[in-house]
């Protein structure tokens, strides 16, 4: 038989409670926090939904690995697995480990970055744009147009614009941009991704004008997978197969282990250029820690190497994207407006079809967010004009592209009906989205605001 029901490809040995609590309680918790589900106490929460960062469940031959780490200062064994294991993937050759994606970035933008310098990408994330914008260059999205319509339901919607990245190496000179990105699956674009083709395509482009291609990494697996799925000549390939195609085409590689090698820290920087290695070990050794740790502790390394090599079990990709789509699929059923098709790693619901009579300026991402927390202890994340949205030199407002509201799931951690207690609270709270109010921002960080500020209720 072939079964239509896709279960969960493991069976579960070291549970963890969550906690209920009433909506009375709920109210003063986010009220307490500033209306930011960031700076609420994860133990308030009940379905945890902020991020996919870090918060994966780890298998027991991953917890066996952290018993095994050899946390010699110099040369451990588990930094030879780890580099073993990411070459084998990536096939660079120079593997560097950072404690997460973001340490890897500043690495690499301190070096390659500076005034006068751009770096184009299909979408950077906010951790690489905020790396890039530090660094003094400019990080400029070139995201295919389809990518842009939340409603088209397209294959490949994180796509780069190659005409248009041709374009713009034209016009800002070649000897301005030091590398060029793609971000595999698009974070910021609804986690969807990008296929082999494009990934080939803008790879002629950089060559053509001698420009590294380098791959934000940190989802490689899912969008292998997504390859596999809708791809032609890719059908009968493996996740690893295309994951080193993919790999293949780029000069260099930034990973947040925290995502696409089921750990709850880790991250490295891959290279093939010997100079650019050699820089980056130096400003590791600054930043980070020795070489052969790089800000982790040799039983991290184990973690890493035993997640990445589980990450592209095709059973575990199956459940993993198919789990996702279940819950998007049930979603739009409701009329409730998501990006579509769903995502690899999250579904992200689309506030400005949501709530048309919040305007931008009034965060209705922000608005969803909150609601869901009140109505059942779900914790979301606003991925719009609080995450990107910006002020001109005469402070006028600018809004972010999109207004999304993203559910990131975490990896192995909850289970089919924890999903559909989470649809039904979505639902409940889309039927009352007429009573939903805007939000105003009464605290702001200078960068990366999000994470820390505070709002009040219009
Ligand atoms: C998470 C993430 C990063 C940053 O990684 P951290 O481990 O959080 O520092 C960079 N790019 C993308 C696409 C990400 O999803």
């Amino acid at each position: 038989m072939k079964p239509k029901t896709i279960i969960e490809p493991f069976k579960i040995k070291s549970v963890e409670p969550i906690r209920f609590t009433t909506r009375e309680e709920r109210e003063k918790f986010l009220k307490d926090a500033g209306y930011n589900p960031f700076l609420i106490h994860a133990d308030d929460v009940l379905i945890d939904l902020l991020t996919d960062s870090g918060t994966s469940a780890m298998s027991a031959k991953q917890w066996a690995g952290i018993m095994d780490g050899d946390e010699s200062y110099a040369g451990s064994k588990s930094f030879y697995h780890f580099e073993s294991v990411v070459r084998s993937i990536t096939g660079m050759k120079y593997i560097i480990p950072t404690h997460q994606g973001r340490a890897a970035e500043k690495i690499l933008f301190t070096i390659v970055g500076g005034p006068g310098k751009y770096i184009p990408n299909n979408t950077h994330f906010d951790t690489t744009r905020a790396n890039v914008e530090f660094s003094g260059a400019e990080a400029v999205d070139l995201l295919n147009e389809v990518g842009k319509h939340p409603e088209i339901r397209a294959d490949f919607k994180g796509n780069m614009d190659i005409e248009k990245l041709e374009a713009f190496i034209k016009e800002k000179g070649v000897e301005n941009i030091p590398l060029c990105m793609i971000t595999v699956t698009n974070n910021s674009g609804g986690g969807q991704p990008v296929s082999m083709q494009n990934i080939r395509e803008t790879k002629e482009v950089c060559k053509k004008y001698n420009i590294p291609l380098f791959l934000d990494a940190c989802r490689f697996a899912e969008n292998a997978y997504f390859i596999k799925l809708r791809e032609k000549g890719y059908e009968d390939k493996t996740p690893l197969e295309i994951a080193q195609e993919m790999f293949s085409y780029a000069d260099g590689a930034t990973m947040s282990a925290k995502k696409d090698a089921l750990v709850n820290i880790g991250g490295f920087l891959a290279l093939n250029d010997e100079q650019l290695a050699m820089n980056s070990r130096n400003m590791l050794i600054v930043t980070e820690g020795f070489p052969t740790y790089g800000g982790l502790a040799g039983r991290d390394l184990e973690a890493v190497a035993q997640g990445l090599l589980e990450i592209m079990d095709e059973h575990y990709l199956q459940y993993r994207i198919k789990s996702v789509e279940y819950l998007g699929e049930k979603l739009l059923a409701a009329g409730v407006p998501i990006i579509e098709p769903p995502g690899g790693h999250a579904i992200y619901i689309d506030a400005k079809r949501f709530l048309p009579n919040i305007p931008p300026e009034q965060y209705p991402g922000q608005s969803v967010v909150c609601e869901l927390y009140l109505e059942g202890g779900v914790r979301a994340v606003e991925i719009g004009s609080v995450m990107f949205g910006k002020y001109d030199k005469n402070g006028k407002f600018i809004p972010s592209m999109m207004e999304l509201v993203r559910l990131a799931i975490p990896r192995r951690v909850y289970t089919q009906s924890h999903i559909d207690y989470l649809i039904e609270v979505i639902v409940e709270v889309y039927k009352k989205r007429n009573n939903l109010k805007g939000y105003k921002i009464t605290y702001e960080a200078p960068m990366l605001r999000h994470f820390t500020a505070r709002f009040e209720p219009i």
